[in-house]
């Protein structure tokens, strides 16, 4: 490729939506992924007839109106599109004194259910739900681009003005701090902790409030939809709209090094030796991947130490990729659970139990009269280094089947029914989805202000940006969705695109 406006680093769907919103604008693009398919954190793998999901599973953005289906748009702004299976009940809760909740896709049911265990908060219970709706309902109305543009923030300012004021109002706001306005039942209160830990792994004082009103929200709107085919699937229908439209991807290209001159980013060395020099550079790693091991650790910019000391990396997971039979799923299991025996434990390694079903919104994932589980909890890679061969694998057996008992609780019989089971460590992590420390992403190291601290796209070192989770507004498909869009508007302006 000659002449390359953009080089994306990196193929997870943060960094494949920059490269497909640039390339449907005319943009010539090349990713370099140093995997053999697209995804990260989003992508697949295969055994025994088993499709499983690598991580993401709970999808959001799929849904078909408003403006927050940002993975649905994206796939449309290729001409590429995906079937998406929808999931009547965003999670089934199994927590502690015999807490037992489904969150249901309509919210009004959502609302009931939830208040048949706490009557005496039935208002508060509205009120905070209520005010989280609140802050959908202004993300949800205007084009979600790049908030570095001030050209944009002066059009949607024009052109929704009560939602932007609404959206500033909230910026610097955590969702604990609205929580604990209208509700006083402690109990209750640990519920809401549950609700954000579960996909932003801190407590409600610590999460933001944008993104609690988003996820809060779009499970009753767009709704958690799974796409047929498996999470894969996303990634490999951007891939093939990006290369309809022009663009390049290249796999086993892992980036070593971003070349510099005079300060600006200029280009991409990989371990191979090969070395690409475009317009722009992308980076979709991580921050800690980017500014420690991409770039000269000695000359991190200012503002990215600054970043360091207010975010810290999040734990890893334990995760198990299990096949079982039909046999052991009760009648009317839900597809996917979260499992706590005690408050106490939620954000420790091994407190919080992650359970996925996908076969039960796609059957095809898994040979016939079989199910796919893929269970995961945090755990900390410190845990599992400077172990011997052995003394690795016998200490993921442990781990393994210590959540596997766990699980016996909602699947009696899991351990008789088991037909395949493939255990991942904090350390796989790292390795196949070349993270640092196998991390899920950044979490706030204090009560921050909202999302007041998050960086946007541009980086201190002209001509490179960062997209992914460790951009605002931080981890999950559709949050990344969100940071390519406004990569790739950002860029293009820059660009004159
Ligand atoms: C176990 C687990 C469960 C999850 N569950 C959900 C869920 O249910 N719903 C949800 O929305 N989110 C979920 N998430 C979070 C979500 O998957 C991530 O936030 C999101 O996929 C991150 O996307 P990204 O684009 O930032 O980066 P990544 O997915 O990390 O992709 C980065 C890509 O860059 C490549 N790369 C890195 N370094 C280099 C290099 N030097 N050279 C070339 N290529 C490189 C990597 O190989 C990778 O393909 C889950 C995550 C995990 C781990």
């Amino acid at each position: 490729m000659q002449d390359i406006d953009a080089i994306v680093i990196g193929s997870g769907i943060g960094g494949l939506v920059t490269a497909t919103q640039l390339a449907a604008k005319g943009a010539k693009v090349l990713v370099l992924e140093r995997y053999l398919i697209p995804g990260g954190s989003a992508g697949y793998f295969e055994r025994q007839g088993y499709r499983f999901d690598v991580g993401a599973s709970m999808i959001f953005g799929l849904g078909q109106n408003g403006t927050t289906n940002l993975l649905t748009r994206a796939l449309s702004a290729v001409n590429v599109s995906q079937e998406a299976i929808a999931d009547p009940v965003q999670i089934h809760y199994h927590l502690p004194q015999g807490l037992d909740l489904k969150v249901d896709r309509v919210y009004e049911k959502f609302l009931q259910n939830l208040t048949a265990h706490f009557p005496h908060e039935k208002q508060g219970i509205r009120r905070f739900y209520d005010e989280c709706q609140k802050v959908f309902k202004c993300l949800n109305s205007m084009d979600l681009l790049s908030l570095e543009e001030p050209r944009y923030l002066l059009r949607v300012f024009f052109q929704h003005p009560l939602a932007c004021l609404g959206l500033v109002k909230y910026l610097p706001q955590n969702a604990g701090d609205f929580a604990r306005r209208y509700i006083k039942d402690p109990e209750l209160l640990k519920f809401i902790d549950m609700e954000c830990y579960c996909w932003s792994v801190v407590p409600s004082d610590m999460t933001p409030m944008i993104n609690a009103g988003m996820v809060f929200s779009d499970r009753h709107y767009g709704g958690v939809n799974y796409p047929k085919g498996g999470v894969g699937q996303i990634a490999q229908k951007l891939v093939d709209g990006l290369e309809k439209a022009g663009g390049k991807i290249q796999y086993q290209a892992k980036a070593t090094k971003i070349l510099t001159e005079h300060g600006k980013a200029i280009g991409v060395q990989l371990a191979n030796g090969e070395v690409y020099h475009g317009k722009r550079i992308v980076s979709n790693a991580t921050r800690w991947d980017t500014f420690e091991q991409l770039l000269p650790a000695e000359e991190m910019p200012h503002n990215e130490k600054k970043w360091q000391q207010n975010y810290q990396k999040s734990p890893s997971f334990l995760s198990l990729h299990i096949g079982v039979k039909e046999s052991v799923l009760p009648a009317g299991t839900e597809c996917h659970h979260i499992l706590l025996e005690d408050w106490e434990k939620m954000t420790a390694a091994e407190g919080t139990v992650f359970v996925s079903i996908p076969t039960l919104l796609d059957p095809d994932l898994a040979p016939d009269g079989y199910h796919i589980i893929h269970t995961f909890t945090p755990h900390w890679i410190d845990d599992w280094q400077e172990l011997s061969p052995s003394e690795y694998e016998a200490k993921k057996e442990e781990a393994a089947w210590r959540i596997i008992d766990r699980l016996e609780k909602i699947f009696p019989g899991l351990d008789t029914g088991l037909d395949y089971l493939e255990v991942g460590t904090p350390r796989t992590h790292r390795r196949f989805l070349g993270r640092q420390d196998g991390t899920y992403g950044p979490i706030a190291r204090r009560k921050l202000r909202g999302l007041l601290k998050m960086p946007f796209n541009r980086t201190a070192i002209p001509g490179l940006y960062c997209v992914g989770d460790s951009t605002f507004p931080g981890q999950g498909l559709n949050a990344v969705a969100f940071s390519g869009f406004a990569c790739a508007h950002r860029i293009a302006v820059d660009l004159g695109f």
